[in-house]
């Protein structure tokens, strides 16, 4: 595969209760911006497609993609999508499908509940994708070898059991962090696509794959990561800055698997 590819966005969790991070986009936001983008012509692409363009650019097409797999979604972003005509490929933590987010720092009153199988294979059957963001969500790059296969394998293993192959052919890295060790090991479990951080890897590697994550602030009608002017290339940065900032998220991580969970925290993403 060849650069550039399309443009990638990465959501994370749409409507629901608000938060102390910084990931929620309200599900009125993601609306506007889903029929803003819609009106002036722009088209989601399945992975399959998104392979093919990276060969042919085209305009005004983009990879939607939602990381976690919160339940939210099945509410308040596919029936969106689905009025619209849009697809998405979602990036599921797959040893918490179905169950509440305890693997994350807390930062709503409530833990939040993550898609159940049933809704996964509901929404597939009407053209949403689904994909691996690891077995529990750890950071892969201060996993040792055997952690990191576990992780990558694990997960893909689960997705290709219960949705068939083309679900194994896509993995997003847990908060963007990957390093050669991971890449080797993303490969030699079957991935063909992985997706890091904002600035993606060098040489157009297809499994170190650039995304721009859209933030609680990213509230026009074109996300940051669409716009090609001097505000898209500022959001951009501010993105990336924010995504290297989530080493802060890990470090509670690590705090609360040890022990009881943490009432609040920092903003982490
Ligand atoms: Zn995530």
């Amino acid at each position: 595969m060849l650069t550039p590819t399309p443009p990638v966005l990465c959501y994370h969790r749409i409507g629901g209760p608000l938060e102390l991070g910084v990931t929620r986009v309200g599900r009125s936001t993601f609306a506007r911006q889903m029929t803003a983008l819609a009106r002036a012509g722009w088209r989601t692409l399945t992975l399959e497609q998104f392979v093919q363009r990276a060969d042919v650019p085209s305009c005004n097409e983009f990879l939607l993609t939602f990381d976690d797999g919160y339940a939210s979604l099945a509410e308040h972003a596919y029936p969106v999508l689905a009025d619209l005509g849009f697809t998405a490929t979602t990036f599921l933590i797959t040893d918490y499908v179905g169950k509440a987010n305890t693997w994350d720092v807390r930062y709503t009153w409530n833990r939040l509940k993550h898609l159940s199988w049933s809704q996964i294979e509901q929404w597939r059957a009407r053209g949403l994708e689904f994909a691996s963001h690891g077995a529990t969500h750890r950071r892969l790059t201060w996993l040792d070898d055997a952690a990191i296969e576990t992780e990558l394998r694990g997960s893909r293993e689960t997705l290709t059991t219960r949705l068939g192959p083309i679900a194994g052919r896509a993995v997003a890295y847990p908060f963007g962090a990957v390093n050669p060790r991971v890449l080797g090991i993303a490969q030699r479990a079957g991935y063909e696509l992985g997706f890091g951080g904002v600035r993606g890897g060098e040489g157009g590697n297809p499994l170190q794959l650039p995304r721009v994550p859209v933030y609680c602030w990213d509230v026009g009608a074109v996300p940051f990561g669409l716009r090609d002017d001097g505000i898209g290339v500022l959001g951009r940065t501010v993105a990336h800055v924010a995504n290297r900032c989530a080493v802060g998220t890990t470090i509670m991580q690590n705090f609360t698997r040890r022990s009881a969970p943490l009432p609040e925290s920092v903003a982490g993403v």
